[in-house]
């Protein structure tokens, strides 16, 4: 009987499952939206049931498709929108308040309190992050203190908290599993990351209840087993990881030094530290990769706030092209930007320049610069900023990064992947199947149930579909380097008051 590893990809806007067949290819995959919500400017919410909802709903429909049933699924593994945070009733399983979403601002003026009180390097030290609404603690804080009743009932032991993977792990064990890995643990600063427990100084700044905190395990491990009525059989659960560190496993980035970006709306660039934390001086952030077997592994991660997203901007604002695909050859009609340069800081700039402020440039146009120029100067800017956050590893790291792998819906891009490649000056490899979010997912549950026998075996399906390498020169290299530097500067500060 043909056996099949199940993974659960619950991301920001729609979940997916995919069923991976013993080679690691992909066999089944379905896909079903759900809703957000925006009650105020800056906040953003999401249904809990929802997310559960259609995530069962779409690993029914995904076995449907190649008709097998649960007992040919050796087992799940879940990847996530990391930091989303629920509470929920642990006796009837209802949420108190819609799931609060990473990308919610609601607690931004808390963080900036918190800034105030010179506490950015108290939380640092123990959580490897910076103080921002981003992560799961302050997002918890305000359900407890905002939502009528909820502090009370939490103290009382009462209520769970979870972040995605928790919450979908809880229902398909009908609550007997209360359980985070260390990948998604690490982005709630609440935890600590050093002594791999919940901080409990942490949990009496925020009067957060440790009682409502779920146990911290590995990302592979046999959690428990889903309820026999949902899928039809009881089916192990596996493995777990927050989608970013997901991904890295599916890279099968296993060696200290290794680094995958993965190009979406943003862009994600992680670094396998190795089993020791690197404290960053650029802005990036100390994260767990993953824990196997209790061991742990570091990541340095640094995040670029518009990548792709810059493309959606040519298409749905400015009209430049159809489809994000047409931006390829496009910008191939030209041979070069012809000096001009976009610096797409619309939301201010990141890593390793940190300027709210910052907004959209674009400079060095001439009389000649025409659309296919300013399209090719926009899919450059993804290739300058990847470029900034990984000098920034590698100053971080101390180390030289020797190649780049890459993922995400832009890295379909040919032209991208070879303008990175000839920043960088280091070959850029983009594997055959790009799904590695969810592959990561199933290697860590495949590996728990001996779906998989080891991270060698996994490692040798891993293929690369096309790698490519530099065919600039240093001069031509420094030369664009400097420009988008200084491109940048014009960025700085252009949205600041006074
Ligand atoms: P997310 O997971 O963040 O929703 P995806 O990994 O699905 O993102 O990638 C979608 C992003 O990639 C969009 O911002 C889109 O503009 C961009 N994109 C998709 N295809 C291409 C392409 N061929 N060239 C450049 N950008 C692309």
């Amino acid at each position: 009987m043909q056996k099949y590893i199940c993974a659960f990809d619950s991301g920001t806007t729609s979940n997916r499952c995919i069923l991976f067949d013993e080679k690691g290819e992909i066999a089944s995959v379905a896909q079903k939206e759900f809703r957000q919500y925006y009650p105020k400017p800056g906040w953003v919410e999401q249904d809990a049931n929802e997310i559960w909802a259609t995530q069962l709903s779409v690993a029914v429909e995904a076995m449907q498709k190649i008709n097998i049933t649960a007992n040919q699924i050796a087992g799940i593994g879940i990847t996530n929108q990391r930091e989303t945070t629920i509470v929920w009733d642990r006796e009837t399983g209802e949420p108190v308040y819609h799931a609060i979403v990473w990308q919610c601002r609601r607690t931004a003026e808390y963080t900036d309190y918190l800034d105030s009180q010179h506490l950015t390097g108290w939380f640092k030290e123990k959580t490897g992050l910076i103080v921002d609404p981003y992560f799961s603690a302050t997002k918890l804080k305000w359900i407890l203190d905002s939502v009528p009743g909820v502090k009370e009932r939490a103290k009382r032991g009462e209520l769970l908290f979870g972040t995605v993977e928790t919450w979908l792990i809880w229902k398909l064990t009908r609550g007997r599993v209360h359980v985070t890995d260390y990948s998604n643990a690490s982005r709630t600063m609440m935890f600590n990351i050093h002594t791999l427990q919940w901080d409990q100084e942490i949990l009496d700044m925020f009067d957060i209840p440790s009682c409502m905190l779920p146990k911290v395990v590995n990302c592979s491990e046999i959690y428990g087993v889903t309820d026999k009525s949902f899928l039809g059989a009881e089916i192990s659960i596996g493995g777990a990881a927050g989608d970013q560190q997901s991904a890295l496993f599916g890279q099968t980035c296993f060696e200290k030094g290794d680094v995958k970006n993965t190009y979406g709306t943003g862009g994600f660039l992680l670094m396998n530290t190795g089993d020791k934390p690197v404290e960053s001086k650029n802005g990036l952030l100390t994260t767990i990769a993953w824990g196997l077997d209790g061991k742990v592994t570091y990541a340095l991660e640094g995040s670029i706030f518009i990548a792709g997203a810059a493309i959606q901007w040519l298409r749905d604002e400015m009209h430049l092209i159809d489809s994000a695909e047409d931006s390829e050859y496009m910008a191939k009609k030209v041979k070069d930007t012809g000096g001009c340069f976009v610096v797409p800081a619309f939301t201010g700039l990141g890593a390793p320049y940190w300027d709210p402020y910052a907004r959209g440039t674009i400079v060095g146009i001439t009389r000649g610069t025409n659309k296919y120029h300013i399209i090719r100067a926009t899919l450059e800017s993804m290739d300058y900023q990847v470029n900034d956050v990984l000098q920034a590893m590698q100053a971080d790291a101390e180390c030289k990064i020797h190649e780049l792998k890459v993922d995400g819906g832009a890295s379909k891009n040919d032209l991208l992947l070879q303008m990175q490649s000839d920043i960088l000056n280091i070959p850029v490899i983009r594997p055959k199947c790009v799904e590695t979010t969810a592959m990561g997912a199933a290697y860590l549950a495949g590996l728990a149930v001996g779906f998989f026998k080891n991270k060698e075996q996994i490692a040798s399906l891993w293929e690369a579909d096309h790698i490519f390498t530099p065919v600039i020169t240093e001069e031509q290299r420094a030369k664009k380097i400097a420009g988008w530097q200084k491109a940048v500067s014009y960025s700085y500060s252009w949205a600041r008051e006074n």
